[in-house]
């Protein structure tokens, strides 16, 4: 009796993998065929200004809409797409709609744009940005792009040529995720960037802990001193955004806005 159960476990285990395994080939063939069937859309999630109560940017996030399933979210296809190669292809898709979209906005607004550790190695990247400035006549100014820790770390030995060439064609960089990553510090020692976004982590639990009030407000000093602009993630409360506000951080993100939407949203005041 014990060893039919142990089977029968054991077989419904099997089934469970093979139907994930097939799953997972079904979206990398799929993936392989999405930017040209157009299925790739990108959605906008304003930056706001947390003293003036203006939007200045919106932040770019990729969404895949699968026929007969609905759209998809990074979190279910992004990592797919960097392990079997697609993401270069994916990455420069979006950045292109992106900057389009930006460019066809009231002008100053910036346009936040995703840059994985694959993208961001390849040794035409400073070219693909060019090219996506020069297609969408968006100024360089306007495009803001968004490296994890991760990938610039990865990137070490070729990021400071790719660093000089995006520095020389004015757009600015953004740490994201900041705090979660290893070495933060050795990073900002290397690398001149120009905004960080702190981590939504740090965010969450702002009003309960004095802890993450310290580190945040850490954070908050380090990048003065740096003369870095921050932009902090995650803002769900208006408790949030007062406390965050109060710290003198400039930038916020956040549901308490607006959540990411298929079309950029005008620049409004946001009263709460
Ligand atoms: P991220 O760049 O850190 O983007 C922030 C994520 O937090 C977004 O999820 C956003 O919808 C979500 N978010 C925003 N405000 C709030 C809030 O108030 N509360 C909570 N709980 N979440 C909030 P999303 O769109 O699912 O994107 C997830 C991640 O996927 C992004 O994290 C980014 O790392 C990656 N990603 C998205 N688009 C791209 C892309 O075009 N290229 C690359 N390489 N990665 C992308
Ligand atoms: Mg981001
Ligand atoms: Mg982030
Ligand atoms: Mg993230």
């Amino acid at each position: 009796l014990a060893k039919g159960r142990g089977r029968a476990r054991y077989e419904i285990f099997d089934d469970d993998l093979r139907t994930r395994i097939h799953q997972r080939l079904d979206s990398e063939l799929a993936l392989r065929d999405a930017v040209e069937l157009g299925e790739i859309e990108t959605w906008y999630q304003p930056i706001v200004d947390l003293q003036q109560n203006t939007v200045v940017a919106t932040e770019a996030l990729a969404r895949w809409r699968r026929p007969a399933r609905g759209v998809i979210q990074p979190g279910d296809f992004i990592a797919i797409a960097e392990e079997v190669g697609l993401i270069k292809q994916i990455g420069t898709e979006v950045l292109g709609q992106a900057c389009r979209a930006a460019n066809a906005l009231e002008r100053g607004m910036a346009v936040s744009v995703n840059v994985s550790a694959r993208q961001f190695v390849q040794d035409d990247f400073g070219q693909v940005v060019k090219r996506a400035l020069d297609e969408s006549g968006l100024p360089p100014e306007q495009l803001w792009l968004e490296l994890t820790e991760s990938a610039v770390l990865e990137a070490i030995d070729s990021a400071a040529k790719t660093f000089q060439e995006l520095r020389g064609l004015g757009v600015r960089l953004a740490i994201d995720d900041f705090g979660t990553g290893y070495s933060s510090f050795t990073h900002l020692r290397a690398f001149t960037v120009d905004l960080l976004k702190i981590d939504l982590t740090f965010i969450r639990d702002l009003e309960r802990s004095q802890h993450d009030r310290a580190i945040v407000e850490g954070i908050l000093r380090l990048a003065d001193s740096l003369h870095v602009d921050v932009v902090a993630e995650g803002i769900e409360t208006t408790n949030q955004r007062d406390l965050l506000k109060a710290m003198g951080c400039r930038f916020g993100q956040g549901y308490l806005f607006s959540k990411p939407a298929p079309s950029v949203q005008p620049m409004v005041q946001f009263v709460h």
